[in-house]
């Protein structure tokens, strides 16, 4: 529903779950630091501003947003979006959090499969003003952040 993927699009997000590593994808399978069967969730491969290391929940299965989303999934998404919150103010030791989730590219929407994006927070981080200032960030410097959250989720497994 109100999709704007284009026809053959290459989904970067699908290739990742499934596993691939190319240049049709920025994630590497080291930014995953947590998957079950229904979501995945990754340190994105773009660092936005002074918040560098901001993670992305996503779908294994292929939905372009939240219009088209089933219920079920979105609820796994958000139950473990609670669970990667209090994760990331633990490794992070951020002051807070913010959840941003796009839907269609006049909302800032790029990559067009469901994710939903959590933020630590920092003092003065002016996140929101830097929204359009961001990189694409060498793997190594996203490993910085995925490995603590790879550690944090082996020592607090999550159930449903
Ligand atoms: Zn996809």
């Amino acid at each position: 529903m109100f999709n704007h993927a284009p026809h053959n699009y290459i989904c970067p997000i699908c290739l990742a779950v499934s596993g691939v590593e190319n240049d049709k994808t920025m994630m590497k399978q080291a930014d995953i630091f947590y998957r079950d069967e229904v979501v995945m969730a990754a340190v994105n491969s773009k660092f936005v501003g002074n918040n560098p290391g901001h993670v992305i929940i996503v779908p294994l299965e292929h939905f372009e947003n939240l219009y088209e989303i089933p219920n079920e999934v979105l609820h796994r998404i958000v139950s473990v979006s609670k669970k990667v919150a209090v994760a990331l103010k633990e490794v992070r030791n951020c002051l807070a959090i913010n959840v941003l989730q796009n839907n269609e590219p006049a909302a800032g929407q790029h990559a067009f499969h469901y994710h939903m994006h959590l933020f630590p927070r920092f003092e003065n981080d002016q996140l929101f003003s830097n929204m359009d200032n961001s990189r694409v960030a060498e793997p190594a410097d996203r490993d910085q952040y995925s490995e603590p959250l790879k550690d944090y989720f082996k020592s607090h497994p999550i159930t449903f």
